[in-house]
């Protein structure tokens, strides 16, 4: 596996092995993007932590120039945040770009600026409307500006997969000879196959001078649902860096999966004898994380974090899993982070009991005033139901670390009488002040619905409204989740409790908290929407 000349050293990671695959994530950038998955600052920072101890070797932050808060969450990470290289992302055509990039990653112990520019036919005429000579003209300068700032440079060849042979060897050689030192051929919008990823970099490294002194990356979308086909097939060309996300998110139908690739990596080392520096058991918990975060929960048959990834429901496999887990298991689910045995826990279960639960589901970092309201939250559901379920805690705890501190849920007082309008007194805290109302409506949550309403005047439309059991039995938590629309802005809240319908106020308040995130951000996204992305 001769691979790189033996005097290469990379600028932030100094000599690599010719096994080693550098993890970088674009969680924070090309998954922040996609509609309805916008964070704000504190929750950027958080999963920029989360993504540090992980162990992945490059956090992508976001695309300083396109918005003031794009710009103010990349220079917070980079001065929060150490451990990895933060990277910030910036077209090769604007000078503008490449110094928000710049001025952004200053604080940051070691930093990235990742330029892009279009290459294929497509988009040079239609989107960029450029001659191919412009292009490398601008490919050139941007290299070189970026190289003014920082030693570690990435170059990207939007829509690379789509660009024409000859032309693509010219642009990475202008890339490498302006002092790119990764070169990313990202497949922009998931076109290619395996086989067309694995020989666009061999064609690369073969054809290409100076090949040898840089690292090639591998950037596949999942609109045909071969994301992770294609950046193992990639590794295959020689690809050493793969950009990937936190549960696939990104762009339409996402990026590659991070924990798919590393699993695979481990699972078939095999077919990849390839390395990362992934600490696998915390897969789960940095899934979850982004999932709180954003609202947006995985599918139950999500490879590797989702609920069903190792659970054997048929009685066959129930009967060999019990004899030897490998008859049906190509991994341990402990090795990515689930705990197989749980620790039941119920009303007599202590402070202590709760914190060394809360520890091995992986909220270690969760404040003093949190983990006293979830422990109170805790102890409210114990005494009306039997068995409590790391579901029940998980669904309690993500309740209580979610950013809800303008409004918040207090109390609630229901009369429901059938064949008459129902009743409910609220009590919500709104920037620390109690407010009460009354408000009738056509059953018990269109009155929660409409006090609610009462209490913080708001133009927002309800779309969706969802309630679903989280365990079995009657005595189950409900989980809701509300969607609520204001000037073209969607955003989804989820909320928890044994009651029905105080899960959909929680989920109604969530919702609300995120619309006010929203209202602050002045103009979203039009360099995004002008300019595509890679
Ligand atoms: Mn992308």
């Amino acid at each position: 596996m001769a691979y790189h000349s033996p005097c290469f050293t990379h600028p932030s990671f100094g000599d690599l092995t010719p096994d080693r695959v550098i993890i970088f994530d674009t969680t924070l950038r090309d998954g922040e993007q996609s509609p309805g998955f916008s964070m704000n600052l504190a929750e950027k920072l958080r999963m920029a932590e989360a993504l540090v101890s992980l162990g992945v070797d490059v956090i992508e932050a976001g695309f300083p120039v396109a918005s003031k808060g794009d710009f103010e969450a990349v220079s917070h990470i980079a001065r929060h945040t150490r451990g990895s290289v933060i990277c910030a992302l910036a077209r090769s055509g604007s000078i503008k770009d490449i110094t928000a990039a710049g001025e952004a990653l200053a604080p940051a112990e070691r930093k990235r600026i990742h330029t892009f520019i279009s290459t294929s036919p497509l988009h040079m005429k239609y989107k960029l409307r450029m001659e191919p000579n412009t292009v490398l003209e601008l490919i050139t300068a941007g290299n070189k500006a970026a190289r003014q700032l920082t030693d570690d440079v990435e170059w990207s060849a939007e829509d690379g997969s789509r660009t024409e042979e000859d032309f693509l060897c010219r642009c990475v050689e202008a890339a490498i000879r302006a002092g790119a030192t990764t070169i990313n051929i990202p497949d922009t919008v998931g076109y290619a196959t395996p086989k067309d990823m694995e020989h666009i970099f061999s064609m690369l490294r073969d054809r290409v001078p100076g090949a040898d002194h840089v690292i090639f990356s591998a950037h596949n979308h999942n609109d045909l649902g071969l994301g992770v086909a294609n950046t193992l097939a990639s590794l295959h060309g020689g690809a050493r860096q793969v950009e990937c996300t936190i549960n696939g998110i990104g762009e339409r139908a996402g990026n590659a999966a991070l924990e798919e690739i590393v699993m695979a990596l481990r699972t078939r080392h095999d077919c990849y004898p390839y390395t990362t520096n992934i600490h696998t058991q915390k897969l789960l918990k940095v899934s979850r994380m982004l999932a709180t975060i954003t609202s947006f929960d995985v599918q139950p048959n999500k490879a590797i974090v989702g609920r069903n990834a190792f659970a054997h429901e048929s009685g066959i496999h129930q009967d060999g899993i019990m004899k030897n887990a490998a008859t049906y298991e190509i991994m341990t689910p402990e090795s990515v982070g689930w705990s197989r045995s749980s620790l039941v826990m119920g009303k007599h279960s202590g402070r202590a009991a709760f914190r060394e639960k809360l520890n091995a589901l992986g909220y270690d970092t969760i404040d003093e005033t949190r983990f006293n309201d979830a422990f109170t939250r805790f102890k409210d559901l114990a005494d009306h139901k039997k068995l409590i379920y790391d579901e029940d805690i998980i669904a309690l705890v993500d309740d209580e670390v979610r950013n809800h501190d303008h409004i918040r849920f207090v109390s609630m007082c229901v009369n429901t009488v059938s064949g008459h309008p129902s009743h409910v007194q609220l009590t919500l805290s709104i920037d620390q002040c109690a407010v009460e109302v009354t408000a009738t409506g056509n059953g018990p949550i269109d009155a929660a619905f409409n006090a609610l309403r009462q209490a913080f005047a708001h133009e927002a439309q309800l779309l969706l409204f969802s309630v679903a059991a989280i365990t079995e039995g009657t005595d189950a938590q409900a989980r809701t989740t509300v969607r609520l629309e204001e000037s073209g802005k969607l955003v989804d809240g989820q909320g928890t409790d044994a009651d029905t319908v105080v899960s959909a106020v929680r989920a109604y308040v969530h919702a609300l908290n995120k619309l006010l995130i929203k209202r602050t951000r002045k103009k979203p996204k039009t360099i995004r929407e002008r300019e595509g992305n890679i």
